[in-house]
């Protein structure tokens, strides 16, 4: 990464402050660098532990029936927590990634269809659970190509429908689409959910901004999710929206780059 400098042409005072400041900003960049590398290392040690934690709860709740339902209630408890602390460290491991200048994506050919549906699976029994359905507008012919870091999109869309999930009343609605516009593909995931205050749309993308604090405990959130989504879209080139009515629904959209498929040259 680059280094600030201030350009230093004189001998006289002003040239010795401007070194004195150069100084400075050298061990700012130094302490700097040393806090986001001690949050990386702190979030890697973190995992080993917590999956030790959850491997022993697990094997708490395997005794099933040997168990009273105030001991089974505190082991869903410490599994509910655990598995919390768990995305935490997840998105703080990311968030370093971010920080770090370097970066480099790791990009592939796919299709944007085989990503949505893989994460409606993976989050159809949370969503089931409340008693929310999760609905997708696109027809399996039709091919969506991009070039984009798999792993990143996936976790993008996961978080933006985990959102919809915690945000949505039981019994509520969440549709994915999916559209064609001209050099971009525009993926939604719009709900019905308790919706956003106009207040509070320019600071959801901030990092730990959340709107409620009180709530959003309840809610088990973070909030970092919204500032990897925005991170995740900067980094491909896109652009994340957000469109909210209060009370009523939110609509979350990302632009990403199309990639020509193969038909598209001859
Ligand atoms: P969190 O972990 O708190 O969910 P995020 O960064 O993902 O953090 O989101 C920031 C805040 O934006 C949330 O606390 C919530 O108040 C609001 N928010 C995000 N998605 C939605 C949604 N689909 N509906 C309503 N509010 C939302």
């Amino acid at each position: 990464s680059k280094r600030i400098e201030i350009a230093q042409h004189r001998e006289d005072e002003i040239g010795r402050l401007v070194k004195t400041l150069n100084n400075l900003l050298a061990r700012l960049e130094n302490s700097f660098y040393r806090q986001k590398q001690f949050n990386a290392d702190v979030s890697h040690e973190l995992r080993t532990p917590i999956s030790v934690i959850k491997a022993h709860v697990d094997d708490a709740l395997e005794l099933d029936q040997h168990l009273t339902t105030e001991q089974k209630n505190i082991f869903l408890t410490i599994k509910n927590q655990v598995d919390q602390m768990n995305s935490m460290i997840s998105q703080m491991l990311i968030l370093a990634r971010a920080d770090d200048n370097n970066v480099k994506l790791d990009k592939e050919k796919f299709d944007l269809i085989i990503v949505i549906a893989a994460v409606i699976e993976e989050m159809n029994l949370q969503a089931a659970e409340k008693d929310i359905k999760i609905e997708s507008n696109f027809k399996q012919q039709s091919e969506f190509l991009v070039k984009a870091d798999l792993s990143l999109i996936t976790q993008l869309l996961l978080n933006l429908v985990d959102n919809a999930i915690k945000y949505t009343r039981s019994g509520g609605k969440i549709k994915i689409s999916l559209t064609d516009l001209n050099n971009y593909y525009k993926i939604s995931v719009i709900d019905n959910g308790i919706g956003i205050k106009d207040t509070d749309l320019n600071n959801i993308f901030k990092r730990f901004y959340r709107v409620d604090k009180s709530r959003s405990r309840q809610y088990g959130g973070t909030g970092l999710g919204l500032s990897i989504c925005k991170w995740i879209v900067d980094m491909h080139g896109g652009e994340i929206t957000v469109k909210s009515n209060w009370g009523s629904g939110t609509e979350f959209s990302v632009f990403l780059l199309k990639e020509k498929s193969s038909s598209d040259f001859n």
